[in-house]
């Protein structure tokens, strides 16, 4: 029996196999195939943004190692393995390991960092953080080891029988780094607080006026701003990154220069980029699957492709928008699950409000769907609703202690 494929193994591709699993736990009567170019463990990519702050190396972040989580859960895990091509016709993918057949696939693919272009002769060092990969990258440049005189004539006795102390050592791991974030959005503001509590030294660039801009009331975001910014991140407002070049003078060897729009200079030792993500649909494309901000899905999750479903970040849902958050992946994963095991079953997202891991002021916020018409309106303090054009509560955002009050909120957008 030809296997259910699924395509890769973010939060997306394991739910999916957790809930299918608990409708059809015999692998013999429901075998299950998982496919990804990455390692396959599991890891909340959430705590990729407040991880620094904890002290957390990319390890710590690995709740269930790959093995472990094919073992729970009966499938077979090709891991490092890349889908180069999907045949809808012959039901079968074109892998980096070879041709594999399947009864029904699922897109789980994720989505991909934006990446603009940058000049300079360090462009290259600039990095996303979207994977636990890419954090482990971020994490070996900000903690790596510091060639200090000190340090190198400790190696020199250490070398010449004398004993260097493994505290002491390490004691040399975590110097504070000059840290640039392109982007003022949710991954960029909560990696910019997560830096700046781990000692770090953070400065935001972005092209807008504001932190968040696309998700919150003005007001809120002005207090995020003032929050942050009490925490110790510097903001570049109205200008982006152009130039990213390694420092001339001997003093910063090692360091970069950027070279801002609006004409100044900033130093860093390393740039993150924050500025979004834009759902993989490359191989759906390819396939000729209907794809726009995402690969489109029906309510039952189906592509327009027979047998091939979608979901996670790579999904562009029935309603028309992509919702790249945890929640909606969760309700996604049950529906589709059910829908695999021979019980078709729409998909129903309930209100689900985002929380932003901004400890300098927390923020929850649940926003209008795509293309509501109306406006933010303050409600109490630290409270907003967006009001549509019928005068109807369609979103809320909450700041501070009154994030507590996130279920009556919910219930108010029920009514
Ligand atoms: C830093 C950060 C913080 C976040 N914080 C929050 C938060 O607080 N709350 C919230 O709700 N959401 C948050 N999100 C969003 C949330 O984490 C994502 O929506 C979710 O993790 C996406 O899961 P996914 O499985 O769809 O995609 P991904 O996790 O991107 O997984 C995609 C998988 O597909 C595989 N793949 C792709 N192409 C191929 C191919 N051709 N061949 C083989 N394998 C392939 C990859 O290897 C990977 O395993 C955050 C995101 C980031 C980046």
């Amino acid at each position: 029996m030809q296997p259910i494929v699924v395509i890769g193994t973010g939060l997306a591709g394991w739910s999916v196999v957790r809930e299918l699993r608990k409708r059809a736990p015999d692998p013999a009567a429901m075998p299950i195939t998982l496919v990804t170019h990455g390692s396959g463990d599991f890891y909340a990519k959430p705590s990729l943004s407040n991880a620094f702050a904890q002290g957390k190396t990319p390890t710590q972040l690995v709740s269930t190692p790959a093995e472990k989580m094919a073992t729970t859960q009966q499938v077979q895990l090709l891991a490092h393995t890349r889908v180069l091509r999907i045949d809808t016709t012959a039901q079968q993918l074109h892998t980096s390991a070879g041709v594999l057949g399947y009864r029904q696939l699922v897109l789980a693919s994720g989505a991909q960092p934006i990446r603009v272009p940058l000049q300079g002769d360090a462009a290259a060092q600039v990095l996303p953080v979207n994977s636990l990969e890419d954090f482990a990258l971020f994490h070996q440049q900000l903690v790596e080891f510091q060639k200090e005189p000190e340090n190198e004539a400790k190696a020199s006795a250490n070398a010449h029988g004398c004993c260097v102390s493994s505290s002491e050592n390490n004691s040399k791991l975590s110097a504070k780094k000059q840290i640039v974030i392109m982007g003022a959005g949710l991954i960029g503001c909560e990696f910019a607080n997560d830096l700046v509590q781990a000692g770090h030294r953070v400065s935001v660039v972005d092209p807008g006026t504001r932190p968040l801009a696309a998700l919150l009331p003005e007001e809120a975001s002005r207090q995020l701003q003032i929050a942050l910014s009490a925490a110790g991140v510097q903001w570049h407002w109205g200008c982006t990154v152009q130039a990213v070049n390694h420092a001339q003078s001997s003093t910063d060897a090692g360091r970069l220069a950027l070279q801002l729009s609006n004409g100044s200079q900033l130093p860093a030792d390393v740039v993150l980029s924050a500025i979004g993500l834009r759902a993989d649909i490359g191989l759906a494309q390819a396939a000729g699957l209907r794809c726009e901000r995402g690969i489109c899905v029906d309510t039952l999750l189906q592509t327009s492709a027979a047998h091939v479903y979608a979901l996670g970040d790579a999904a562009q849902y029935a309603h028309g928008a992509t919702l790249p958050y945890v929640m909606p992946i969760m309700a996604a994963a049950k529906a589709l699950a059910a829908t695999l095991a021979g019980q078709p079953t729409p998909v129903v997202f309930p209100v689900m409000p985002v929380g932003i891991k901004t400890p300098a002021l927390p923020l929850v916020v649940a926003p209008p769907p795509l293309g509501t018409l109306g406006q933010w309106q303050q409600a109490e303090a630290g409270i907003w609703r967006f009001v549509d054009a019928q005068g109807q509560v369609r979103g809320f955002a909450l700041a501070g202690p009154s994030t507590a009050r996130r279920a009556e909120q919910i219930k108010m957008l029920q009514i």
